[in-house]
C-alpha cells in the first residue's frame, strides 16, 4: 500500500533480545507487506537508563538479521527541539501546565483525596497544579487531560479498546522533573515527523496508546494504525525483558540468526517456513515470512 510508513522504535537500554526481536521483525513484515517503508528510531531520551553504543549494537544486530532500515535512522536525543515547540504549541494553547510536586506531595494529595492505589503503574495525578503552583518552583510539566469520558482506539490484532483516560491516568508528564523528555511526547512527536502511519510494537505498550492518540490530537497531528504484538513470556510468565533476565541475543552464525528469526516468527503464529532450517540467505526466509505475515494480516 503506498504511504505506509513503518518504525521500529528500541530504548538502547541493552541489546536486542528474544521478546525485542519480535516487534522488530513483525514491524518490518508488515512494512515490507504493505509495500511500504520501515523506520528505525533511537529512542534514547532516558539519558540515565541508556547504555553507551547500546543503539549502534542494536542497528549491528538488525543489519545481522537482515532487517535493514529505509532512510535515516532517527536518535531522540537529537530531537529537543522538536519536542520543545510541541510543548510550547500545548502550553500556548492552554493544554500544558508547570508542575511543581514531588512525588510525596502526590502521594499526600492522594492519600488526602483517600484515592485508590495507582493503575497502569502510574498515579492518577490529583490536579494539585492544574490552576497554579501555590508558590512552588516548576519542577515538571504536565498535559491537561480533559475531557473526560472513554478514549476508543482500534488496535488491528487485539480489536476494539477503550479508556477513561482522565480517571485511570490523568494529566499525565510531557517534561519530567529531571529535564528529560517523557516518552510520550517524543513518540508522538517523532511518530508524526516521520509520517508513520502503522505503529507495530509489542503488547505491553498498547495502554500508552490512548495517551498517545489523546496528545496527537491535542498537538493536531494525525493518529496511525495500531497493532500490538504477542508479548514473549519469560519462565516466570512475566513479559520477557532485559529485567528478567532476558539475554541479549547473539547473533554471530547464519544459524544463531536464523533460529531468532525463527522464534520470534513462531511468537508472532507464523506457521513453519520452507527454509528454516536453512542456514543459507537470510532474504529467502524473510520472503517467505512476509507471504506468511500477509496471510494472517492482509492488508
Ligand atoms: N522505545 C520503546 C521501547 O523500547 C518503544 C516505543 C514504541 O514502540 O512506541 O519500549
Amino acid at each position: 500500500m503506498s504511504g505506509y510508513i513503518g518504525r521500529f522504535a528500541p530504548s538502547p537500554t541493552g541489546l536486542l533480545h528474544a521478546g525485542s526481536l519480535v516487534a522488530a521483525l513483525a514491524s518490518w513484515l508488515d512494512a515490507r507487506a504493505h509495500g511500504g517503508q520501515w523506520r528505525v528510531r533511537i529512542e534514547d531520551v532516558d539519558t540515565p537508563r541508556c547504555i553507551a553504543g547500546a543503539g549502534e549494537a542494536i542497528l549491528a544486530q538488525l543489519a545481522a538479521c537482515r532487517l535493514l532500515p529505509d532512510g535515516q535512522v532517527w536518535w531522540q536525543s537529537r530531537r529537543g527541539e522538536a519536542y520543545a515547540a510541541a510543548l510550547q504549541q500545548l502550553v500556548t494553547a492552554g493544554l500544558a501546565y508547570p508542575c511543581g510536586c514531588s512525588r510525596q506531595d502526590i502521594l499526600n494529595a492522594l492519600a488526602a483525596q483517600g484515592a485508590l492505589p495507582p493503575r497502569h503503574g502510574e498515579r492518577v495525578y490529583p490536579g494539585t497544579c492544574r490552576n497554579g503552583l501555590h508558590g512552588k518552583p516548576a519542577r515538571a510539566w504536565r498535559l491537561r487531560c480533559e475531557p473526560a469520558g472513554l478514549l476508543s482506539w482500534h488496535d488491528r490484532r487485539l480489536g476494539a479498546q477503550a479508556q477513561d483516560l482522565c480517571a485511570e491516568v490523568g494529566d499525565f508528564v510531557l517534561k519530567r522533573a529531571d529535564g528529560l523528555w517523557a516518552y510520550q511526547l517524543a513518540v508522538v512527536v517523532d511518530d508524526a515527523a516521520q509520517q508513520v502511519s502503522d505503529v507495530v510494537r509489542g503488547e505491553d505498550l498498547a495502554d500508552n496508546t490512548p495517551r498517545q492518540i489523546h496528545l496527537q490530537r491535542a498537538l493536531g497531528l494525525p493518529t496511525p494504525r495500531y497493532l500490538h504484538t504477542p508479548l514473549v513470556l519469560a519462565e516466570d510468565g512475566q513479559k520477557l525483558s532485559k529485567q528478567n533476565g532476558a539475554q541479549p541475543l547473539k547473533l554471530d552464525q547464519p544459524i544463531d540468526v536464523r533460529k531468532a528469526l525463527r522464534t520470534a516468527a513462531d511468537a508472532l503464529g507464523l506457521a513453519s517456513l520452507p527454509g528454516d532450517d536453512d542456514t543459507a540467505a537470510p532474504a529467502d526466509w524473510l520472503a517467505q515470512a512476509v507471504s506468511a505475515w500477509r496471510a494472517l494480516h492482509a492488508p
